[in-house]
């Protein structure tokens, strides 16, 4: 129901069978995890906005969240987008990517942030990616791969497809990454956006405990 990121501090990604994290029961979720409730989260926008969360509800339109508070859950909400989870030695941020984010550099731009928050700045030690529409279906036109390096794009049967999850990846590559290897689109158990236009999402969770 819940997937834990090995040596983390606070991180988790959601699956299906936790439910719709966008309009479902976090109650059930938070207490698996032993987290408040009451999550801070986003209006996202596929930008690269980051805005720093000190209390639980919305903070406004953006893509990335960051926060040096304790007990204070992080949450980004996908179905195919990349959720990711970053962590330095005193701080905790989440940002949502989808291509466009990617393009703009969101998870850098988190990155970037957290690095001077907390008492102990310092840099992304760990990071993680969390279930996303993988290369093997992320079928895009020339517009669109025309805006990644060549390495994140790849050609599969007949198809042009971008790797977002390296794509992110190396906009930190100073930290350790771990991933969820699963593709929401043809795999059971996920939301997929391209597969049915569900309303349903997976949530990534990032606090400090
Ligand atoms: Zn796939």
């Amino acid at each position: 129901m819940l997937i834990r990121p090995p040596g983390f501090r606070g991180a988790a990604f959601t699956t299906a069978a936790a439910g719709d994290m966008l309009s479902g029961d976090r109650g059930e979720v938070s207490g698996t995890l032993g987290i408040r409730a009451e999550w801070a989260s986003l209006r996202q926008v596929h930008g690269s906005d980051v805005l720093t969360a000190t209390e639980p509800g919305r903070a406004g339109p953006g893509d990335a969240l960051v926060t040096g508070a304790r007990d204070l859950p992080l949450a980004v909400m996908t179905a195919d987008c990349v959720g990711v989870v970053l962590e330095t030695e005193d701080a905790v941020g989440v940002a949502h990517a989808g291509w466009r984010g990617v393009v703009a550099g969101v998870v850098a731009a988190a990155a970037r942030r957290l690095e001077d928050l907390g008492r102990r700045p310092g840099p992304v030690l760990r990071a993680a990616t969390g279930p996303l529409i993988g290369p093997c279906c992320f079928e895009v036109g020339p517009e669109v791969a025309g805006l990644f390096h060549d390495r994140h794009v790849k050609s599969i049967g007949g198809m042009t497809t971008v790797d977002l999850a390296t794509a992110v990846r190396d906009q930190v590559p100073e930290a350790e990454w771990w991933s969820v290897e699963a593709c929401t689109r043809c795999e059971e158990g996920w939301f997929s956006f391209r597969a049915d236009r569900t309303e349903h999402r997976l949530a990534t969770l990032g606090w400090i405990p």
